[in-house]
Protein backbone atom coordinates (compact mmCIF):
# COMPACT_ATOMS: atom_id res chain seq x y z
CA UNK A 1 0.00 0.00 0.00
CA UNK A 2 1.05 3.47 -0.87
CA UNK A 3 1.53 6.08 2.03
CA UNK A 4 -0.88 8.99 1.24
CA UNK A 5 0.59 12.10 1.61
CA UNK A 6 1.50 15.38 -1.37
CA UNK A 7 4.89 15.37 -2.85
CA UNK A 8 5.96 18.59 -1.98
CA UNK A 9 6.13 17.56 2.44
CA UNK A 10 8.89 14.83 0.96
CA UNK A 11 11.02 18.39 0.86
CA UNK A 12 10.77 19.84 4.03
CA UNK A 13 12.56 16.72 6.70
CA UNK A 14 15.45 15.77 4.56
CA UNK A 15 19.37 16.77 4.35
CA UNK A 16 19.81 17.92 0.81
CA UNK A 17 22.01 19.44 -1.14
CA UNK A 18 20.61 22.96 -1.53
CA UNK A 19 22.94 25.13 -4.74
CA UNK A 20 23.11 28.25 -5.21
CA UNK A 21 21.46 30.85 -7.95
CA UNK A 22 18.45 29.21 -10.42
CA UNK A 23 19.63 25.73 -9.11
CA UNK A 24 17.09 23.41 -7.38
CA UNK A 25 17.68 21.06 -4.69
CA UNK A 26 19.81 18.21 -5.98
CA UNK A 27 20.50 14.83 -3.81
CA UNK A 28 23.39 12.53 -3.97
CA UNK A 29 22.04 8.84 -4.40
CA UNK A 30 23.19 8.03 -0.92
CA UNK A 31 21.15 10.82 0.39
CA UNK A 32 18.18 9.70 -1.47
CA UNK A 33 18.14 5.90 -0.51
CA UNK A 34 18.71 7.24 3.35
CA UNK A 35 15.90 9.56 3.33
CA UNK A 36 11.87 8.78 3.90
CA UNK A 37 11.61 10.02 0.34
CA UNK A 38 12.90 6.63 -1.01
CA UNK A 39 10.18 4.74 0.64
CA UNK A 40 7.20 6.67 -0.91
CA UNK A 41 6.06 7.16 -4.70
CA UNK A 42 8.66 8.86 -6.62
CA UNK A 43 9.50 10.12 -9.60
CA UNK A 44 13.10 11.23 -10.69
CA UNK A 45 15.49 13.04 -13.04
CA UNK A 46 19.39 11.55 -13.10
CA UNK A 47 22.17 13.39 -14.25
CA UNK A 48 25.63 14.89 -13.60
CA UNK A 49 25.67 17.37 -13.04
CA UNK A 50 22.16 17.93 -12.01
CA UNK A 51 21.34 20.99 -9.59
CA UNK A 52 21.22 22.85 -13.03
CA UNK A 53 17.84 20.69 -13.70
CA UNK A 54 14.50 22.86 -13.08
CA UNK A 55 12.90 19.08 -13.99
CA UNK A 56 11.76 19.00 -10.39
CA UNK A 57 9.96 22.25 -9.95
CA UNK A 58 8.12 21.87 -13.32
CA UNK A 59 7.10 17.89 -12.34
CA UNK A 60 6.29 18.85 -8.63
CA UNK A 61 4.15 21.87 -9.73
CA UNK A 62 2.15 19.68 -12.19
CA UNK A 63 1.90 16.75 -9.46
CA UNK A 64 0.55 18.87 -6.85
CA UNK A 65 -1.51 20.53 -9.34
CA UNK A 66 -3.33 17.29 -9.23
CA UNK A 67 -2.86 16.36 -5.71
CA UNK A 68 -0.97 13.46 -6.84
CA UNK A 69 0.70 11.52 -4.19
CA UNK A 70 4.30 11.33 -5.44
CA UNK A 71 7.49 13.50 -5.19
CA UNK A 72 9.85 14.38 -7.66
CA UNK A 73 13.39 14.72 -7.10
CA UNK A 74 17.03 15.57 -8.71
CA UNK A 75 19.45 12.79 -8.14
CA UNK A 76 23.34 13.33 -9.10
CA UNK A 77 24.46 10.04 -10.25
CA UNK A 78 27.84 9.52 -10.64
CA UNK A 79 28.87 6.88 -13.13
CA UNK A 80 30.17 3.97 -10.58
CA UNK A 81 26.22 4.33 -9.60
CA UNK A 82 24.58 3.30 -12.69
CA UNK A 83 24.01 -0.61 -11.89
CA UNK A 84 23.03 0.22 -8.42
CA UNK A 85 20.25 2.97 -10.01
CA UNK A 86 19.34 0.47 -12.84
CA UNK A 87 18.43 -2.15 -9.89
CA UNK A 88 16.14 0.95 -8.20
CA UNK A 89 14.29 1.22 -11.17
CA UNK A 90 12.06 -2.17 -10.31
CA UNK A 91 11.35 -0.88 -6.82
CA UNK A 92 8.21 -0.51 -5.50
CA UNK A 93 7.99 3.40 -5.21
CA UNK A 94 9.72 3.88 -8.71
CA UNK A 95 7.20 5.48 -10.57
CA UNK A 96 9.28 6.97 -13.20
CA UNK A 97 12.21 9.14 -14.58
CA UNK A 98 14.07 11.61 -16.76
CA UNK A 99 17.48 11.11 -17.84
CA UNK A 100 19.63 13.95 -18.21
CA UNK A 101 23.39 15.14 -19.83
CA UNK A 102 25.37 12.37 -19.71
CA UNK A 103 23.22 9.24 -19.44
CA UNK A 104 20.61 9.42 -22.02
CA UNK A 105 22.47 7.14 -24.36
CA UNK A 106 24.44 5.40 -21.92
CA UNK A 107 21.39 4.26 -20.37
CA UNK A 108 19.49 2.89 -23.55
CA UNK A 109 19.65 -0.33 -22.75
CA UNK A 110 18.36 -0.45 -19.90
CA UNK A 111 14.43 -0.42 -20.67
CA UNK A 112 12.65 -3.54 -21.67
CA UNK A 113 11.02 -1.73 -24.56
CA UNK A 114 12.03 1.41 -26.72
CA UNK A 115 9.58 3.55 -28.14
CA UNK A 116 10.41 3.57 -31.75
CA UNK A 117 11.61 7.56 -31.68
CA UNK A 118 13.87 6.38 -29.16
CA UNK A 119 15.02 3.35 -30.73
CA UNK A 120 15.72 4.75 -34.26
CA UNK A 121 17.80 7.86 -32.44
CA UNK A 122 19.84 5.83 -29.76
CA UNK A 123 18.97 8.49 -26.51
CA UNK A 124 16.35 8.16 -24.17
CA UNK A 125 15.30 10.87 -21.75
CA UNK A 126 11.97 9.15 -20.08
CA UNK A 127 11.72 5.44 -18.61
CA UNK A 128 8.36 5.11 -17.67
CA UNK A 129 6.49 1.87 -16.40
CA UNK A 130 3.95 0.34 -18.58
CA UNK A 131 1.99 -2.89 -17.58
CA UNK A 132 5.17 -3.98 -15.40
CA UNK A 133 7.56 -3.25 -18.44
CA UNK A 134 10.24 -0.44 -18.14
CA UNK A 135 10.07 1.40 -21.34
CA UNK A 136 12.31 4.01 -22.83
CA UNK A 137 10.94 6.93 -24.89
CA UNK A 138 12.40 10.15 -26.33
CA UNK A 139 10.13 13.79 -25.44
CA UNK A 140 13.01 15.49 -26.20
CA UNK A 141 12.19 15.77 -30.08
CA UNK A 142 8.61 16.84 -29.43
CA UNK A 143 10.17 19.23 -26.81
CA UNK A 144 12.63 20.68 -29.40
CA UNK A 145 10.31 21.42 -32.09
CA UNK A 146 7.58 23.58 -30.30
CA UNK A 147 9.34 26.92 -30.38
CA UNK A 148 10.09 26.04 -33.87
CA UNK A 149 6.49 26.17 -35.18
CA UNK A 150 6.35 29.31 -35.22
CA UNK A 151 9.29 29.61 -37.89
CA UNK A 152 8.06 26.67 -40.69
CA UNK A 153 8.57 29.17 -43.16
CA UNK A 154 12.43 29.92 -42.72
CA UNK A 155 13.07 26.12 -41.95
CA UNK A 156 11.78 24.58 -45.21
CA UNK A 157 14.28 23.31 -47.53
CA UNK A 158 17.01 25.79 -45.45
CA UNK A 159 19.95 24.46 -43.59
CA UNK A 160 20.56 23.68 -40.01
CA UNK A 161 23.67 23.45 -38.09
CA UNK A 162 24.26 21.82 -34.78
CA UNK A 163 26.95 21.95 -32.67
CA UNK A 164 27.44 18.88 -30.66
CA UNK A 165 26.49 14.93 -31.24
CA UNK A 166 25.17 13.85 -27.90
CA UNK A 167 21.73 13.01 -27.09
CA UNK A 168 20.08 15.97 -27.21
CA UNK A 169 22.14 16.57 -31.31
CA UNK A 170 20.42 13.37 -31.89
CA UNK A 171 16.70 14.22 -30.97
CA UNK A 172 17.30 17.26 -32.53
CA UNK A 173 18.39 15.77 -35.49
CA UNK A 174 15.49 13.36 -35.92
CA UNK A 175 13.00 16.35 -35.19
CA UNK A 176 14.52 18.50 -37.94
CA UNK A 177 13.78 15.94 -40.15
CA UNK A 178 10.50 16.21 -39.71
CA UNK A 179 9.76 19.87 -40.39
CA UNK A 180 11.33 19.47 -43.99
CA UNK A 181 14.99 20.92 -43.65
CA UNK A 182 17.02 20.42 -46.29
CA UNK A 183 20.25 20.17 -44.74
CA UNK A 184 21.51 19.56 -41.50
CA UNK A 185 25.51 20.26 -40.68
CA UNK A 186 26.51 18.24 -37.42
CA UNK A 187 29.80 19.94 -35.95
CA UNK A 188 31.77 17.89 -33.53
CA UNK A 189 35.32 18.28 -31.57
CA UNK A 190 35.84 14.87 -32.95
CA UNK A 191 34.79 14.99 -36.66
CA UNK A 192 35.89 11.48 -37.91
CA UNK A 193 34.67 9.75 -34.32
CA UNK A 194 31.14 11.29 -34.82
CA UNK A 195 31.13 9.93 -38.40
CA UNK A 196 30.30 6.53 -37.51
CA UNK A 197 27.31 7.10 -35.94
CA UNK A 198 25.06 9.77 -37.98
CA UNK A 199 24.53 9.33 -42.09
CA UNK A 200 24.73 13.26 -41.63
CA UNK A 201 27.39 15.91 -42.45
CA UNK A 202 29.80 16.51 -39.85
CA UNK A 203 32.58 18.66 -39.62
CA UNK A 204 35.01 20.00 -37.26
CA UNK A 205 34.82 23.38 -35.50
CA UNK A 206 37.57 24.69 -38.10
CA UNK A 207 34.93 24.13 -41.36
CA UNK A 208 31.69 24.98 -40.11
CA UNK A 209 31.90 28.58 -41.22
CA UNK A 210 31.95 27.49 -45.05
CA UNK A 211 28.19 26.66 -44.41
CA UNK A 212 27.47 29.52 -42.66
CA UNK A 213 25.80 31.63 -44.90
CA UNK A 214 23.24 29.76 -46.48
CA UNK A 215 22.03 28.27 -43.11
CA UNK A 216 19.05 29.32 -41.29
CA UNK A 217 19.20 27.84 -38.16
CA UNK A 218 21.73 27.18 -35.84
CA UNK A 219 21.47 25.10 -32.67
CA UNK A 220 23.65 24.55 -29.84
CA UNK A 221 23.58 20.97 -28.41
CA UNK A 222 26.58 21.26 -26.13
CA UNK A 223 26.64 22.01 -22.95
CA UNK A 224 28.96 24.74 -23.27
CA UNK A 225 27.08 27.66 -21.31
CA UNK A 226 25.60 25.77 -18.52
CA UNK A 227 26.89 25.37 -14.80
CA UNK A 228 30.81 25.69 -14.69
CA UNK A 229 31.14 26.61 -18.49
CA UNK A 230 28.32 29.52 -17.69
CA UNK A 231 29.54 32.61 -19.85
CA UNK A 232 31.65 30.62 -21.93
CA UNK A 233 31.10 30.09 -26.10
CA UNK A 234 31.46 26.36 -27.44
CA UNK A 235 32.65 28.46 -30.74
CA UNK A 236 35.04 31.45 -31.65
CA UNK A 237 33.43 35.14 -30.30
CA UNK A 238 34.09 36.50 -33.64
CA UNK A 239 32.60 33.66 -36.02
CA UNK A 240 29.05 35.35 -33.89
CA UNK A 241 29.16 37.50 -36.49
CA UNK A 242 27.76 34.75 -39.05
CA UNK A 243 24.62 33.70 -37.43
CA UNK A 244 23.21 37.93 -37.91
CA UNK A 245 19.88 37.69 -38.62
CA UNK A 246 19.30 33.84 -38.27
CA UNK A 247 17.63 31.77 -36.01
CA UNK A 248 19.86 30.74 -33.08
CA UNK A 249 18.61 27.93 -30.92
CA UNK A 250 20.13 27.25 -27.33
CA UNK A 251 19.26 23.79 -25.23
CA UNK A 252 20.49 25.31 -22.07
CA UNK A 253 17.94 26.97 -20.37
CA UNK A 254 19.51 27.75 -17.05
CA UNK A 255 20.91 30.22 -17.20
CA UNK A 256 17.88 31.21 -19.64
CA UNK A 257 20.34 33.70 -21.74
CA UNK A 258 23.32 32.21 -22.56
CA UNK A 259 26.67 34.06 -23.67
CA UNK A 260 25.73 32.73 -27.28
CA UNK A 261 22.15 33.95 -27.21
CA UNK A 262 23.16 37.21 -25.66
CA UNK A 263 25.70 37.67 -28.74
CA UNK A 264 23.36 36.50 -31.52
CA UNK A 265 20.52 38.86 -30.33
CA UNK A 266 23.05 41.89 -30.10
CA UNK A 267 23.17 40.42 -34.20
CA UNK A 268 19.78 40.55 -34.62
CA UNK A 269 19.50 37.11 -34.39
CA UNK A 270 15.83 35.96 -33.45
CA UNK A 271 17.17 33.70 -30.52
CA UNK A 272 15.05 30.38 -28.56
CA UNK A 273 16.59 29.41 -25.37
CA UNK A 274 16.13 25.94 -24.09
CA UNK A 275 12.79 26.90 -21.84
CA UNK A 276 10.43 26.16 -23.79
CA UNK A 277 11.75 22.64 -24.94
CA UNK A 278 12.14 21.97 -21.68
CA UNK A 279 8.44 22.65 -20.61
CA UNK A 280 7.07 20.70 -23.74
CA UNK A 281 9.78 17.53 -23.20
CA UNK A 282 8.53 17.84 -19.76
CA UNK A 283 4.64 17.75 -20.67
CA UNK A 284 5.23 15.04 -23.02
CA UNK A 285 7.04 12.70 -19.99
CA UNK A 286 4.13 13.69 -18.05
CA UNK A 287 1.00 12.64 -20.20
CA UNK A 288 3.31 9.38 -20.16
CA UNK A 289 3.65 8.47 -16.92
CA UNK A 290 0.15 9.63 -15.45
CA UNK A 291 -2.15 9.61 -18.51
CA UNK A 292 -2.84 13.32 -17.80
CA UNK A 293 -2.82 16.48 -19.77
CA UNK A 294 0.15 18.57 -17.83
CA UNK A 295 -0.49 21.91 -16.54
CA UNK A 296 1.15 24.59 -18.90
CA UNK A 297 0.09 27.24 -17.49
CA UNK A 298 0.64 26.43 -13.72
CA UNK A 299 3.56 25.01 -14.12
CA UNK A 300 4.60 28.22 -16.40
CA UNK A 301 3.71 30.54 -13.20
CA UNK A 302 5.64 28.34 -11.19
CA UNK A 303 8.72 28.43 -13.07
CA UNK A 304 8.19 31.97 -13.30
CA UNK A 305 7.97 32.31 -9.80
CA UNK A 306 10.85 30.33 -9.42
CA UNK A 307 13.40 32.20 -11.99
CA UNK A 308 12.10 35.39 -10.02
CA UNK A 309 12.90 34.39 -6.70
CA UNK A 310 16.35 32.84 -7.47
CA UNK A 311 17.29 35.67 -9.72
P1 LIG B 1 25.70 14.99 -24.03
O1 LIG B 1 25.06 13.74 -24.45
O2 LIG B 1 26.71 14.96 -22.97
O3 LIG B 1 26.30 15.62 -25.38
C1 LIG B 1 26.76 16.87 -25.52
C2 LIG B 1 27.64 16.92 -26.78
O4 LIG B 1 28.25 18.18 -26.77
C3 LIG B 1 28.77 15.88 -26.76
O5 LIG B 1 28.40 14.70 -27.41
C4 LIG B 1 29.90 16.61 -27.45
O6 LIG B 1 29.86 16.40 -28.88
C5 LIG B 1 29.61 18.07 -27.16
N1 LIG B 1 30.44 18.52 -26.04
C6 LIG B 1 30.54 17.99 -24.80
N2 LIG B 1 31.42 18.67 -24.05
C7 LIG B 1 31.88 19.65 -24.85
C8 LIG B 1 32.85 20.68 -24.68
N3 LIG B 1 33.52 20.82 -23.52
N4 LIG B 1 33.07 21.53 -25.71
C9 LIG B 1 32.42 21.39 -26.88
N5 LIG B 1 31.51 20.42 -27.12
C10 LIG B 1 31.26 19.57 -26.11
O7 LIG B 1 24.61 16.06 -23.57
P2 LIG B 1 23.13 16.17 -24.09
O8 LIG B 1 22.26 15.37 -23.21
O9 LIG B 1 23.16 15.94 -25.53
O10 LIG B 1 22.77 17.71 -23.73
C11 LIG B 1 23.38 18.78 -24.43
C12 LIG B 1 22.82 20.10 -23.92
O11 LIG B 1 21.42 20.21 -24.22
C13 LIG B 1 22.93 20.29 -22.41
O12 LIG B 1 23.25 21.63 -22.15
C14 LIG B 1 21.54 19.99 -21.90
O13 LIG B 1 21.26 20.65 -20.69
C15 LIG B 1 20.70 20.56 -23.05
N6 LIG B 1 19.36 19.97 -23.12
C16 LIG B 1 18.28 20.77 -22.91
C17 LIG B 1 17.01 20.25 -22.98
C18 LIG B 1 15.83 21.13 -22.75
O14 LIG B 1 14.74 20.60 -22.48
N7 LIG B 1 15.95 22.42 -22.89
C19 LIG B 1 16.82 18.90 -23.29
C20 LIG B 1 17.94 18.11 -23.53
C21 LIG B 1 19.22 18.65 -23.43
P3 LIG B 1 31.26 16.13 -29.65
O15 LIG B 1 32.03 15.15 -28.81
O16 LIG B 1 30.85 15.55 -30.96
O17 LIG B 1 31.96 17.43 -29.78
Amino acid sequence: MRPDFPGRIFFVNLSVSVHSGLNTMAYTFEEFKQSVLAQKPHYMVVGHPISHSLSPVMHQAALDFYKMKAGYIAIDLYPGQLPEFITWCSHDHFLGCNITIPYKQQLLAVPDDLHPDAEQIGAINTLAIDEFKLVGHNTDIYGFLQPLKRYTKRLEQGRAIVFGTGGASKAVVYALKKTGIGEIILVSRKPERARNSTPETVVGYSQWQEYADETALFVNATPIGMSETKGQLFINEEDIKRMEGKICYDLIYNPLQTQFLKLAKELGAITINGLEMLIHQGSKSFEIWTGKPFPIDQVTQKLTAHFESTI
